[in-house]
């Protein structure tokens, strides 16, 4: 089976791993792997936090993504020989005001409905487990089997593994599907070079609708939501786990990495396809972060950067067969790609070599969207 890949950040990169080591030939397109949202985001895995009531089906993918990435991530690093900066200890989310205690109280509430675990902290014992927090932290909640990892190095062992199934990486952009006989049979490139192919997995994040050669009614309607995040640098222990926080009913997070870097995020702005850093966005984020944890005006500021989180219509993933035969898509993963990397890449896979869509794919496939698109 011949597959081609549009888009290499880490939906297109895991299911090139997977589907080149069950013996698919793998052709992964993109001028710039893993330069879209995967470069910039923050890695956090934790299923719960970021959705609301209604989104079951989501919460549930993001449960078995995350239940799977220790083993995806042991297999990665021995296949790759690279780190993928993965860590499982845990994500505290705290509070401040009795607002902000009460929506960790529906939250909490949510969770337990759905048999998720979590334990109910006083603000004390929020600062026993992460002693730099503020004195104002009211109480919070640990959800113990969250964590996160480093997209900026996961995405480097996914090529690497991929590359030693034999996928082949193509520097440059797809500019149209090649279509046959009314099916997909490869990509066109910028430069007119053709890669056929029996399959094509559309996994350009927020760019897939932009491909030429899609008939009508095909075009993934997926839009950019633009995020900032800030890298903070430090040489002493600061923060031990992924810690958010409700500051006046906005969200902050800070993700901590063993190599002393301190992400902290993320905006969340309607821009287009606009990428630049704004002075607004970086005030906001530190003026947050530091009513959290006021010592971050220590750290060493390393970094500003914005990126475009692929969203859908109904915030969910596209995933599966598109209504033309041989396409297939991967796009739509919103504010949880790398959190679903590992489930999207296994239900990707299964799509494109055995034609057939698991269980837990079936609420995220393109046909829903129909009426909206
Ligand atoms: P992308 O990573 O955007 O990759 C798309 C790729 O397609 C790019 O490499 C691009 O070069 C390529 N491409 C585009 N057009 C073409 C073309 N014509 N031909 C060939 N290639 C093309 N998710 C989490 O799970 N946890 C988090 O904590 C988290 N934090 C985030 C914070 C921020 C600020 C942002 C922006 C996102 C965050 N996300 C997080 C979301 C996550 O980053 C995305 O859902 C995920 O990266 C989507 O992956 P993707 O492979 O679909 O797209």
């Amino acid at each position: 089976m011949d597959i081609a890949i549009v888009g290499a950040g880490v939906i297109g990169l895991a299911t090139a791993w997977r589907a080149a080591a069950r013996g698919a030939a793998v052709t992964l397109i993109d001028p710039a792997p893993a330069s879209g949202a995967s470069a910039v985001a923050a890695g956090m895995l934790t299923p719960v936090s970021e959705l609301t009531y209604g989104e079951e089906p989501l919460l549930r993918l993001g449960l078995a993504s995350r239940d799977r990435y220790g083993a995806f991530v042991a297999e990665l690093e021995e296949e790759s020989g690279l780190p993928a900066g993965y860590r499982d200890d845990g994500i505290l989310e705290v509070a401040f005001g009795p607002d902000d205690l009460a929506f960790l109280d529906d939250l909490r509430r949510f969770q337990e409905s759905l048999g998720v675990p979590t334990e109910t902290l006083t603000g004390r014992e929020c600062r026993r487990l992460e002693p730099m927090l503020a004195p104002g932290v009211r109480g919070g909640l640990l959800a113990p089997e969250d964590g996160s990892v480093d997209p900026r190095r996961l995405a480097p062992a996914l090529l690497a593994a991929a590359e030693r199934h034999g996928a082949r990486l193509v520097r440059e952009r797809a500019a149209e599907v090649i279509v046959e006989n009314g099916a997909a049979a490869g990509v066109r490139l910028e430069g007119g070079t053709e890669i056929r192919a029996g399959r094509v997995l559309l996994a350009a994040g927020p760019w897939s609708g932009d491909l030429g050669g899609l008939p009508p009614g095909i075009v993934p309607p997926v839009r950019p939501v633009k995020g900032q995040v800030i890298r903070l640098r430090t040489r002493v222990p600061f923060l031990r786990r992924c810690t958010r926080g409700l500051v006046r009913g906005s969200s902050v997070y800070l993700v901590p990495r063993a190599d002393g870097e301190v992400v902290v995020g993320a905006t969340q702005e309607e821009m287009g396809f606009d990428t630049r850093v704004t002075a607004g966005g970086v005030w906001e984020l530190l003026r947050d972060a530091r009513e959290l944890l006021p010592g971050i005006t220590e750290l060493e500021f390393a970094e500003v950067s914005a990126g475009l989180r692929p969203g859908s219509p109904d915030n969910a993933p596209v995933m599966g067969p598109s209504a033309l035969p041989g396409l297939v898509l991967g796009t739509g993963h919103f504010r949880n790609g790398v959190l679903l990397a590992p489930v999207s890449a296994d239900i990707l896979t299964e799509v494109l070599l055995d034609g057939t869509m698991p269980e837990i794919g079936r609420p995220f496939t393109p046909d829903r969207l129909e009426a909206t698109a």
